[in-house]
C-alpha cells in the first residue's frame, strides 16, 4: 500500500531568490495518470492538477505544477489514475434505503405493489434524510461527485449533500397522488418553489423540479413543472420513454409517443433531463436533440427491470447530451458508476450484436463530461481544465484484478470497482483520502440506516 503524503509546504522557500516565485495554492494533487476528459482527451503521465480554493487553477506534467506552484496540502497519486469527478445524472438518493426490498418484478408491479406502498408508509424528512446520508457516503466512497436526483422532501436531501460535500442537482418530485410531502400536485408544486428559493445560491446544489413522469401526471401538473423550471431557470427531471406500457398508454390516451405528446404541450426546454429514453423513434430523437433535452442512461436498472436497451449510439450519433446513471438503489442495487460504465459498454454491445457499440473510452466520457452536458454543468464540471470547479477522483490500480496495466480507459470501464476509489474531491474540499470519508461518520450513518430499516421491515409485513 501506498502512502498519500501530505507535506505542509508552507516554508518551502528554500532557495527561492534564485527561481521565478512560485504561487501558493489551497492543494496539489500530483504524480499519477491523469485524464483530463477534455475534448482532446489529453492525458498526462506523471500529471498533476493544481487547485486552489473551489477551483482547478492548472492542469499539467508533474514537474511543470511543481515549478508553477506551491501547495498547502499536496495529495501523492503516484499509483492512481487521476479523473475528473462521475457525475450520477439520474438516482433517487433515500431509496437505498429500500435496497433488496423487493426484487425480480416489472417495472410497474415493483412500484405499484412494493415501492409505493413502502414509501406511502415509510417516506418522512428523518427517512430521507438517514437514507440520503447512506447514499451520500456510497457516492463519496466509489468516487461520485455530482448526482442528479429525484425524490420527496427534497429540500432534506440537499442540506444532507452540502454536509457531505457532494454536488447535485436535486429535484423536488410533483406525482398526481398523496405522497408523503404533499396531499395533491398543486401542494407539491408550491413546496418545490420554496425550496428552489431556499437552495438558489448554493454553491453545490442545483435545486431542480421533478414531475414523476408522464404516466404519474396529468397535462396541467406536466405544464405546471415545466414553467416552475423555466421561471427560475432550474432544471426539469422527469422518467420518460421507460417501459412499453409506458408507450402503450401514451398511444391510448394521446396517440402520440410520450415525446411528441410533452413536445405538444411545450414541456421540453433546453434545461430537461429525460432519464431512460429507452423506447423512443428516431423523430423522438430529433425532437430531444432539437429541444436541447439532455438523457440519462441507466443500463443496470433497465436490465434489471428487463425495460429494454436505449439506443445509446443512435443517441452520440444524433448528438444529444447522454450522462450515465445508477437509477434508484432498489432497481440496482448500488450506486457505483464503475458498475454503470461498464455495464454501458456491455448492454450496447449485446443489444446491437456489435463489440464496436460503447467502447471504454465512450462510457467514460458518459460517466463525467457527457454526464455534465446533460446537465448543462459543462461549463463547471466534467473534466479536468483550468476554471473549472474542482471535482476530482483519484483511483488505485494496484488490485490484482488490475494487473498487469496497459490502458488506464479500459481498467476504470471493465475492471475498476468504486472501492477502488482512492480520494474524493468536490469543489477543491476532501471529502475522502485513502479510502477515509472526513464529511461522515461511517459509523453513525450505517447505524442509523439499520435502525431505520426495521421500520421499513415493519411496513411491508
Ligand atoms: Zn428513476
Amino acid at each position: 500500500m501506498k502512502k498519500i503524503v501530505v507535506s505542509l509546504l508552507a516554508t518551502a522557500v528554500i532557495g527561492a531568490a534564485a527561481q521565478p516565485a512560485r504561487r501558493t495554492v489551497s492543494l496539489v494533487v500530483t504524480g499519477g495518470t491523469v485524464l483530463t476528459e477534455n475534448a482532446a482527451h489529453r492525458t498526462l503521465s506523471p500529471g498533476a492538477v493544481a487547485i486552489d480554493g473551489t477551483d482547478i487553477v492548472d492542469v499539467d506534467t508533474s514537474a511543470v505544477i511543481a515549478a508553477k506552484y506551491s501547495a498547502r496540502e499536496t495529495i501523492d497519486a503516484r499509483s492512481d489514475v487521476v479523473l475528473p469527478g462521475l457525475i450520477n445524472t439520474h438516482t433517487h438518493a433515500p431509496m437505498v434505503m429500500y435496497r433488496g426490498l423487493a426484487d425480480d418484478l416489472a417495472l410497474m408491479d415493483w412500484l405499484q405493489k412494493y415501492i409505493f406502498p413502502a414509501e406511502a408508509k415509510t417516506v418522512s424528512p428523518e427517512m430521507v434524510r438517514v437514507g440520503t446520508r447512506l447514499a451520500a457516503l456510497e457516492m463519496i466512497e466509489s468516487g461520485t461527485t455530482t448526482f442528479a436526483d429525484m425524490y420527496y422532501f427534497e429540500e432534506e436531501i440537499a442540506k444532507a449533500a452540502v454536509e457531505a460535500g457532494l454536488r447535485g442537482v436535486l429535484g423536488e418530485t410533483i406525482i398526481q397522488f398523496p405522497v408523503a410531502d404533499a396531499k395533491t400536485p398543486a401542494d407539491a408544486l408550491a413546496r418545490a418553489e420554496k425550496y428552489i428559493q431556499e437552495f438558489k445560491d448554493n454553491g453545490l446544489v442545483v435545486p431542480a423540479v421533478a414531475p414523476h413522469a408522464l404516466y404519474t401526471n396529468d397535462k396541467t401538473t406536466l405544464v405546471a413543472s415545466a414553467e416552475l423550471g423555466r421561471k427560475y431557470g432550474v432544471p426539469v427531471l422527469i422518467h420518460f420513454s421507460e417501459t412499453e406500457d409506458e408507450i402503450k398508454l401514451a398511444r391510448d390516451q394521446y396517440k402520440m409517443t410520450p415525446a411528441a405528446y410533452l413536445e405538444s404541450i411545450g414541456f421540453w426546454g433546453p434545461k430537461t433531463l429525460a432519464a431512460h429514453g429507452i423506447w423512443v423513434t428516431d423523430d423522438d430523437i430529433a425532437i430531444l436533440k432539437r429541444r436541447g433535452v439532455g438523457v440519462a442512461h441507466n443500463p443496470e436498472s433497465n436490465m434489471k427491470l428487463a425495460s429494454g436497451a436505449a439506443p445509446v449510439v443512435k443517441y452520440l450519433k444524433a448528438g444529444v447530451a447522454l450522462g450515465l446513471g445508477t437509477d434508484g438503489a432498489a432497481s440496482n442495487n448500488d450506486l457505483d458508476m464503475f458498475e454503470a460504465m461498464r455495464q454501458a459498454s456491455f448492454l450496447a454491445k449485446h443489444a446491437m450484436h456489435d463489440p464496436t457499440a460503447v467502447s471504454a473510452q465512450t462510457a467514460l466520457d458518459m460517466a463525467t463530461i457527457g454526464g455534465a452536458r446533460a446537465l448543462q454543468m459543462d461549463a463547471l464540471v466534467g473534466s479536468l481544465e483550468a476554471g473549472k470547479r474542482a471535482d476530482l477522483i483519484t483511483v488505485s490500480m494496484g488490485a490484482v484484478r488490475q494487473t498487469p496495466l496497459y490502458d488506464p480507459v479500459s481498467h476504470l470501464v471493465y475492471v475498476t470497482r468504486g472501492d477502488d476509489v482512492r480520494t474524493t474531491i468536490v469543489n477543491g474540499k476532501v471529502l475522502m483520502k485513502d479510502r477515509q470519508v472526513r464529511t461522515l461518520s461511517r459509523a453513525a450513518v450505517v447505524a442509523d440506516a439499520n435502525r431505520l430499516a426495521q421500520k421499513v421491515r415493519e411496513a411491508v409485513k
